[in-house]
C-alpha cells in the first residue's frame, strides 16, 4: 500500500542521526514511523527499552503539524518532555498537577501557541483531554485544517480491562477515532498478550483498518531462575545471603503478592538485617509513592518492595535484579515485571520463589470473582494455569515457555544458557506420561463415579500410595489405586495434574468452607474429570495424547 522509497526518507535518515544521535533503527522503529507517516493507524507491542518514544517523536519533528501524545502518568509525560526539549524539538505538556489561576492563564497561552503551530509535540493525560472543552475546540480547529499529524496513545494497553492497568479515562479515548477519522492513531504498548491487543483496537475503533507491529519480547540480558521454596528452611535466609553477596550494593525490586507482604519484608529486611529498602504499594499516599520511588532513583535506598502497584513509569536503567517473593498472579505480568531489569543492557536477574502452595492467593482472587462474568473466572483460571506450568517446569527453556507463551517462536539455543533450566544442561526428555495421565484421569472419574470428591493433594498422595488421614474413599477404590503411581515423584504428579488441567482434560472446582467451630473461611478446590472433552479423553486412553 505504501510507496517506497518514501518522500521522508531522508529527512528521516538524518534527523535519526543529527538530532536523535542515534547510529541506525532498532528493530520495527522504521516500520512504524513509516506507517504512521503514511496515515495509517498503528498498533505496536515494544518490550521496555525497545524504543517506543523515538517512534512518535522523530515522525514529529519530520511532519509539519502537531503530534498530540496521550500518556497516563505525569511522571511519564515529564521525562519524555525533558528528552525531547533538551534535543530542542519545540514541545509542550498541557497536563499539570497544579490547579491555580496562574496555571490557567499558562495553559490558556499554550492553546495560542498550539494553534498556531509552534509546538510539534504536545503531551496531555486522557483526563486533560476528554474533560476540556477549550481543549477539544482547538483540536476541532487544527483537524479541520488537516494540521494533526497523529495522536500517539502511549501505554494503549490502559484501554483494556484485561490489562493490570486498565484507567477508566482511556475509555473515552474512542472518540478520536469516531470525531477525526484521517488522524491516524498511533498507539504504543509494551503489553504482548493477544487479548490486550484484540480489546485495543476494538475499544479504540481501529480493528478495521490498522497496521500491527510486534517487536520480539526476548530480553538477552536477564537471566531468568526459579527457586524452589521448600529446599529453605527459611527463604529470608537464603534472600538475605543472595543481597549481601551477588546483589550487594546493586539496585533491585522485589515483588510482593499482597500488601501485608511487603510491609512485613520491608519491615524485616531493613530492622534485622540493616538492608536499605522501603515498601511501595497502592494504599500509600500518592506523595509517599512518590518519595520512595524517588529515593530509590536517587539510589538512597538500594531496594523497593513492592506490589504490581509498582510498574508503569519506572524509568531506572540501571536496575540489576527483579526478585518475585511469592508466584505473581500470571505469566504476562510476571514477563513485564522482569522487564523492568536491565534496561541498560547489562546483564541482570529474575528470581522467582515459587511453593505450589502460594497458588491459594490466585484461588482466593477467583473465587472472590466468582461473581464477575464467566469468561472473567476463565481467563483467571487460566492465567493461573499457566503460571504454574511454567513454574513447574523442570526442562524446557524458560524464555521458550515465556515467549511461546506471548505467541513468539524462540529456539532455545539463543538463550545461552542464561536460565536456569538451559544451566542445569539436562537433557531435554520428552517422556511419554500417557500410561500415568491415564491412571491420575481414572482414578479421579472412579472417585466421581461415586460422589468421592478429592483434591490435588489426595489424589498426590495416595497414587504414591500413603495412606489417607480420613476415610474418604470407598475401600474397593483405595484398594486399585493406593501407590499405582509410587514410582513417580510429587513435584511430577502435581505437574502432570497441572499439564491435564491446562488441556482441559481436568477440571477445578472451588469451594469455600468454614473451617468448624470458627468463622474462618478456607478455599478447597477439588479436581473432576471435565465431561466437555470426551474427544481428548479418548486419546489420552489410546495413548495418542503425549504429556510431558
Ligand atoms: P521504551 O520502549 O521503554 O519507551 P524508550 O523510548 O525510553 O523505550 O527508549 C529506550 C532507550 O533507547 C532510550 O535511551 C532511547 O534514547 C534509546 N533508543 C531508542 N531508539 C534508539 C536507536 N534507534 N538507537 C539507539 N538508541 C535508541
Amino acid at each position: 500500500i505504501w510507496q517506497r522509497p518514501y518522500k521522508w526518507d531522508d529527512n528521516v535518515n538524518v534527523a535519526n542521526r543529527m538530532i536523535f544521535g542515534n547510529e541506525a533503527f532498532r528493530e520495527n522503529q522504521r516500520e512504524i514511523i513509516n506507517a504512521t507517516k503514511s496515515g495509517k493507524n498503528v498498533l505496536a507491542l515494544i518490550p521496555t527499552g525497545g524504543g517506543k518514544s523515538l517512534t512518535f517523536q522523530l515522525s514529529a519533528v519530520t511532519d509539519t503539524g502537531v503530534t498530540f501524545v496521550v500518556m497516563p502518568l505525569l511522571s511519564l509525560i515529564d521525562d519524555n518532555l525533558q528528552f525531547v526539549l533538551d534535543l530542542g524539538i519545540p514541545s509542550c505538556s498541557l497536563s499539570t498537577s497544579g490547579n491555580s489561576q496562574k496555571e490557567d492563564r499558562r495553559i490558556s497561552d499554550l492553546y495560542k501557541d498550539i494553534r498556531s503551530l509552534q509546538y510539534k509535540l504536545v503531551y496531555l493525560t486522557p483526563e486533560r483531554l476528554v474533560k476540556s472543552p477549550a481543549l477539544l475546540s482547538l483540536i476541532d480547529f487544527l483537524a479541520s485544517q488537516g494540521k494533526i499529524d497523529r495522536f500517539v496513545i502511549d501505554e494503549v494497553h490502559c484501554v483494556s480491562h484485561w490489562g493490570q492497568d486498565f484507567r477508566k479515562d482511556y475509555l473515552h479515548l474512542d472518540f478520536l477515532k469516531e470525531k477525526y477519522p484521517s488522524v491516524p492513531l498511533l498507539c504504543l504498548t509494551a503489553t504482548a498478550t493477544i487479548k490486550v491487543k484484540d480489546d485495543i483496537v476494538k475499544r479504540l475503533k481501529i480493528d478495521r483498518d490498522y497496521a500491527f507491529f510486534q517487536s520480539s519480547f526476548n530480553r538477552p540480558n536477564l537471566v531468568y531462575e526459579i527457586r524452589d521454596k521448600k529446599q529453605f528452611k527459611n527463604v529470608n535466609d537464603d534472600l538475605v545471603q543472595m543481597l549481601r553477596t551477588r546483589f550487594r550494593g546493586k539496585s533491585g525490586i522485589i515483588y510482593c503478592i499482597s500488601r501485608k507482604e511487603c510491609e512485613k519484608l520491608a519491615e524485616t529486611l531493613s530492622k534485622n538485617y540493616s538492608i536499605k529498602c522501603d515498601y511501595y504499594h497502592a494504599e500509600l499516599s500518592y506523595n509517599r509513592r512518590q518519595e520512595v520511588q524517588a529515593r530509590w532513583m536517587k539510589n538512597e535506598i538500594q531496594i523497593i518492595i513492592a506490589t504490581i502497584a509498582f510498574g508503569m513509569g519506572i524509568n531506572k536503567r540501571d536496575v540489576r535484579f527483579v526478585i518475585h517473593y511469592s508466584m505473581p498472579k500470571s505469566l504476562e505480568g510476571y514477563v513485564q515485571e522482569c522487564g523492568r531489569a536491565g534496561r541498560d543492557q547489562q546483564k541482570a536477574e529474575c528470581i522467582l520463589y515459587y511453593a505450589y502452595g502460594d497458588r491459594k492467593r490466585n484461588d482466593f482472587f477467583i473465587i472472590t470473582n466468582q461473581g464477575s462474568s464467566g469468561s472473567r473466572k476463565n481467563e483467571n483460571i487460566h492465567a493461573l494455569y499457566a503460571i504454574l506450568d511454567y513454574c513447574e517446569e523442570p526442562y524446557l527453556c524458560r524464555r521458550k515457555m515465556q515467549l511461546n507463551f506471548l505467541g513468539e517462536d524462540f529456539d532455545e539455543g539463543r538463550c545461552n544458557k542464561m536460565c536456569d533450566n538451559c544451566r542445569k544442561g539436562l537433557q531435554v526428555v520428552e517422556s511419554d506420561r500417557s500410561r500415568e495421565a491415564q491412571v491420575v484421569v481414572k482414578f479421579i472419574q472412579r472417585c466421581q463415579d461415586y460422589q468421592n470428591r478429592v483434591t490435588a493433594k489426595q489424589v498426590t498422595e495416595l497414587l504414591r500410595g500413603k495412606k489417607p488421614k480420613k476415610n474418604f474413599l470407598r475401600q474397593d477404590i483405595l484398594e486399585e489405586y493406593q501407590g499405582r503411581l509410587k514410582t513417580m515423584k510429587e513435584s511430577d504428579i502435581k505437574r502432570l495434574i497441572v499439564q491435564l488441567l491446562i488441556m482441559r482434560v481436568l477440571k477445578e472446582r472451588f469451594e469455600t468452607q468454614t473451617i468448624r467451630g470458627t468463622s474462618v473461611k478456607n478455599i478447597i478446590v477439588f479436581i473432576t474429570v471435565s465431561p466437555s472433552r470426551p474427544a481428548l479423553l479418548k486419546a489420552l486412553e489410546n495413548g495418542k495424547l503425549p504429556v510431558l
